[in-house]
């Protein structure tokens, strides 16, 4: 469960040793992944020169460990290098990678480079040698951001596909080209993913012949990011070995701002977890960077202890202390959390160990999507990650689990529409789909008006320029809405202008509320409500989600609006909604998870203030024949199946304590045959 990233610098190595030793069972530590040469003290690439007396010290710590039971664990600070920061190119022969604008790297490595590759060869051989469970392959393989490479190598191999020499700055331009892709993009994002892949099974091929039982750990950085290197993720998991684990990113460094930050780690498990193959264990990120309180609080980090596991990770690898050689004894309080939380996250790792399906609204994510996302006139190479995270917040602070796996309601966000498929789109169309206004103006342009209740629909306009608003008035009582429902259309900054589709809804939609002008008058309608020939249910929200809602969001975010998308929600899943939550407090992150014979539900709170109690709608066939509640100490303690009660295949289920930050709320509901 918990697996300490720890660095023990050879200027303090034998002290700090011997603080390991002692505090590691303190700390309920299962296993030590040592980090080296990491961060400030990288000096540039490692060699087989480089190394003797620090493969030595790895052999000391696992043996220092092996004794009190803890896994010895390895973590190359790099493989191509996360950034120059001037550290010298130490490879003889290396090609250092060439960014957009030409400029050579001082040290960070191109993946096609063969004498970066033998280099990478020896090295983890050697570090392999010394027998770790895991070896973690650093999230720096990637080939996106600051050092995508555009050297001599990677054009010269593109070149050789196209048929003739391209330049670099020839082939930006038709990267990012507006409109329908180049086809020379996928092409490009080919070469791209194939060079990680060559590297990856070096690394492999390195590990397996120095030590045949250590396993190869993948750290990564969101599947929305390495769109734009075209990983595809199952040859990523072959090229690694198969019997890979996964290290999914969780952001959040350092507390650069509320909890609810932790909206994106907990989508980072559950995306990273849906692109790799079944059965991969995940360990998640947990980091405070740079390090001590004043980065992270100790409340912030049990928050994302909580996060992890109730996303269902087997683990954490907690990167939490500095790598500078600082003991972990100067802050004690992290340590100290570790031991004390231990028997809760057990108790809850334990349930959810068993498997089962997290249920909720359907998110899209497509590994190709930079091959077929049409860019905007002025976009740039970032433009091509994935967007679609503010359908996330969207959904989750309105108290509604947003999910990655099959699920008869689905929500397409902004650009995304891009991606589908026709066949996809027209499968989508027979069931429950709700789009926002970017995504369904995609839609009509590839000819799919009338399946959603539309005219015809134009791209999303700024609202500085589409008209003067006050508000989105929310009227219709079946979804949410009554007279004088009103929620900002203009808040939280002067410069403030998300963009909006004006709908043009065919008569037989219903209009759930409109966009008004100060005076209260209906300018244009906001949201609609239809039902297809298809047969399907269709939700369209004329705001582009990632301008309203990516920003800032507080000023989609309101007590009206979680009515308003959670009734959206249930009519889509025609009354019978997987879960919704509810309460007198703001920024819930609510999971529900299906096991054979039970339902696993979840309630953290992501804001500082307690909700005083919280209230679930959860589809139900039958009532429960027993509820049971996790409690500090690990056990799941029976409660009274009175406080559940099931009508129309409905259950509700009023939790009357106070849940928050710190205490977070587990409840099994037992269907099966239990006494
Ligand atoms: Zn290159």
């Amino acid at each position: 469960m918990y697996a300490l990233r720890r660095s023990l610098p050879r200027h303090r190595f034998e002290e700090l040793l011997a603080e390991l030793v002692e505090v590691a069972p303190r700390y309920r530590l299962d296993e030590v992944i040592v980090v080296v040469e990491a961060e400030e003290l990288f000096p540039g690439h490692p060699t087989p020169e480089t190394m003797p007396a620090q493969v030595e010290q790895l052999h000391r710590v696992r043996d220092a460990l092996e004794p009190l039971g803890i896994a010895y664990s390895l973590n190359p600070w790099v493989t191509r290098g996360h950034e120059d920061r001037l550290r010298p190119n130490t490879i003889p022969g290396a090609q250092t990678a060439v960014n957009l604008h030409g400029q050579a790297a001082t040290s960070v490595t191109c993946l096609l480079s063969a004498a970066w590759r033998a280099n990478l060869a020896a090295t983890w051989g050697l570090y392999a040698s010394t027998r770790p469970r895991v070896i973690w392959v650093e999230d720096d393989i990637r080939d996106f951001g600051p050092a995508e490479c555009y050297c001599p190598l990677h054009l010269a191999r593109f070149s050789a596909l196209v048929g003739h020499d391209v330049a670099r700055e020839e082939l930006i331009a038709a990267l990012i080209r507006p409109g329908e892709p180049h086809p020379w993009r996928s092409l490009w994002l080919g070469v791209r993913s194939e060079a990680a892949l060559e590297s990856m099974e070096v690394i492999r091929d390195a590990v397996r012949a120095a030590s045949p039982d250590t396993r190869i750990g993948l750290m990564s950085s969101g599947p929305r990011n390495h769109v734009r290197e075209a990983r595809d993720w199952h040859r990523v998991a072959d090229a690694l070995g198969g019997d890979i684990l996964s290290r999914p990113t969780l952001g959040n460094y350092w507390e650069w701002g509320p909890p609810r930050g932790l909206y994106f780690s907990q989508d980072s498990i559950k995306l990273t977890r849906s692109v790799l193959p079944e059965g991969v264990e995940d360990f998640t990120e947990v980091e405070s960077v740079p390090f001590s309180r004043y980065a992270k609080s100790v409340a912030f980090m049990d928050a994302t202890l909580a996060v992890s596991f109730a996303g269902g990770a087997s683990g954490c690898t907690l990167n939490v202390f500095d790598h500078l050689g600082s003991p972990m004894e100067n802050e004690p309080h992290y340590g100290r959390l570790l031991g004390e939380r231990k028997d809760f996250y057990a108790g809850l790792a334990d349930r959810l160990g068993r498997g089962g399906k997290h249920r909720g609204i359907n998110l899209i994510h497509r590994d190709d999507s930079a091959e077929k996302v049409r860019l905007e006139p002025g976009s740039g190479l970032a433009d091509l990650a994935e967007g679609g995270f503010s359908a996330v917040e969207a959904f989750e602070a309105a108290g509604i689990p947003t999910i990655y796996e099959a699920s008869p309601v689905t929500f397409v966000c902004g650009r995304q529409a891009w991606s589908l498929t026709d066949a996809e789109i027209g499968d989508l169309l027979t069931q429950g789909l709700f789009l926002d206004g970017l995504a369904a103006a995609i839609l009509c342009e590839r000819g799919y008006s009338a399946d959603l209740g539309l005219l015809g629909g134009t791209m999303p306009e700024r609202l500085d320029e589409l008209g003067m608003f006050a508000a989105e008035s929310i009227e219709d009582e079946r979804f949410g809405g009554a007279p004088g429902r009103l929620v900002t259309a203009q808040l939280p900054m002067v410069d403030y202008s998300a963009r909006f589709m004006p709908l043009h809804p065919m008569k037989e939609a219903t209009v759930v509320g409109h966009l008004v002008d100060p005076g209260l008058r209906s300018q244009h309608p906001a949201m609609i409500a239809f039902e297809n020939a298809r047969g399907g249910r269709i939700m369209v929200h004329g705001w582009d989600y990632d301008t309203a809602v990516g920003p800032l969001g507080v000023s989609f975010h309101h007590p009206y609006r979680v009515q308003q998308l959670q009734a959206a929600v249930r009519w889509l899943f025609h009354g019978r909604a997987p879960l919704l939550v509810r309460g007198d407090g703001a920024w819930p992150l609510a999971s529900r998870i299906d096991a054979d014979d039970e339902t696993l539900l979840s309630f953290l709170d992501l804001s500082l203030d307690p909700w005083p109690r919280v209230e679930f709608e959860f589809a139900a066939a039958r009532r429960p024949v027993a509820l049971e509640h996790l409690r500090t100490d690990g056990s799941w303690h029976p409660v009274d199946t009175e406080l559940v009660t099931v009508a129309d295949g409905v259950a509700t289920l009023g939790w009357p304590d106070p849940v928050g930050l710190n205490e977070p709320l587990f409840l099994a509901v037992v269907w099966g045959q239990k006494a």
